[in-house]
């Protein structure tokens, strides 16, 4: 199976498809986005990656950042974490608030818009939020071994600006007692790792540590242990695009975490980590072209975890 060709194929398949999704605009700078574009990157433990389209084109990677977020939250409080954030799927939209009023302020996964300002808020134990957002972006960086991956500041701008169902999730949740930190601080910290600008590439080679049982394959150092990894792919099947995670697993029985800017990172464990993007979003908010592409490349590849191997 040549992987390269794989890619190609899917990527001009993809550009024949008129059918495109809608770009979010509740974040002014994502409005402007082509829905045209279209980026699919795979990389393997040994660094190497294969890429077609705009795979080297940064874009805003939004809830995809909650994988990170979720990986740096457990290395610093550990299961302390399941404490304040649930695992189970929402089956509600991204932004939802309804569920925190019946569960005491406590997200149901930290995957959805409520559970990641709760990550912001155990990220800011002790720190203030510049530190956590620089020590968020080195972290990052080291996982795709690329120094180039910076926040538009544009983006986070623009969301601080717009975001008020947000601010009204952290404010519910600090009334519950589970936002410790002032909200402005959390919220600071929240919209601007949303808006890490990535591309498919960088994408594929920081999420390596999730196909290999959490190790960072570069310098073999562990990231999360391997039972942790493991767990992370648990949430990312069940949880990881919101209302639509039952369909994605469905369709593409792939580990994956979707954002609104367009972007899907999947996982095959063992194997190799995808990114794809384009930015058109389905009715549930997940990218409708990656979702395609990442079902055409499980079909081409046997890669679905629950192919029989
Ligand atoms: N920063 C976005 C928000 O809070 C993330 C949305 C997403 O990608 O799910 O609305």
């Amino acid at each position: 199976m040549c992987l390269q060709t794989i890619v190609d194929d899917i990527a001009a398949e993809m550009a024949l498809v008129t059918e495109r999704g809608r770009v979010a605009d509740y974040i002014p700078d994502l409005a402007c986005v082509s829905p045209s574009k279209f980026g699919i990157a795979i990389a393997l433990a040994d660094g190497s990656c294969f890429t077609a389209g705009d795979a080297d084109e940064a874009f805003s990677i939004q809830s995809i950042t909650k994988v990170f977020s979720l990986t740096m939250a457990l290395g610093l409080v550990g299961d302390g974490l399941w404490q304040r954030v649930g695992r189970e799927p929402s089956g509600t939209a991204f932004n939802s608030i309804v569920q925190l009023e019946t569960e005491s302020g406590i997200p149901r996964n930290p995957f959805i818009n409520a559970g990641a300002i709760v990550l912001a808020d155990i990220l800011l134990a002790n720190y203030e939020p510049a530190e956590v957002l620089g020590e968020f972006v080195r972290f990052v960086r080291e996982l795709a071994g690329d120094d180039t991956i910076v926040i538009d500041h544009q983006v986070a701008k623009g969301e601080a600006a717009t975001g008020f169902r947000n601010m009204a999730l952290a404010n519910y949740m600090r009334s519950f007692g589970n936002i410790h930190h002032e909200v402005d601080k959390v919220l600071g910290v929240y919209f601007h790792h949303c808006a890490l600008a990535m591309s498919c590439r960088q994408l594929a080679l920081a999420s390596r540590y999730l196909a290999c049982g959490g190790r960072n394959p570069d310098t073999g150092y562990a990231m999360v242990p391997a039972r942790r990894a493991k767990r992370i792919l648990s949430l990312m099947l069940s949880c990881g695009h919101y209302d639509g995670s039952g369909e994605f697993a469905f369709r593409v029985g792939l580990p994956g975490k979707s954002g609104v800017g367009g972007g899907i990172l999947a996982a095959v464990p063992g194997i190799a980590s995808i990114a794809v993007w384009s930015p058109g979003l389905n009715e549930r908010g997940n990218s409708q072209i990656g979702s395609f592409a990442l079902e055409r490349l499980v079909e081409k590849t046997g890669w679905s975890v629950f192919e029989e191997r």
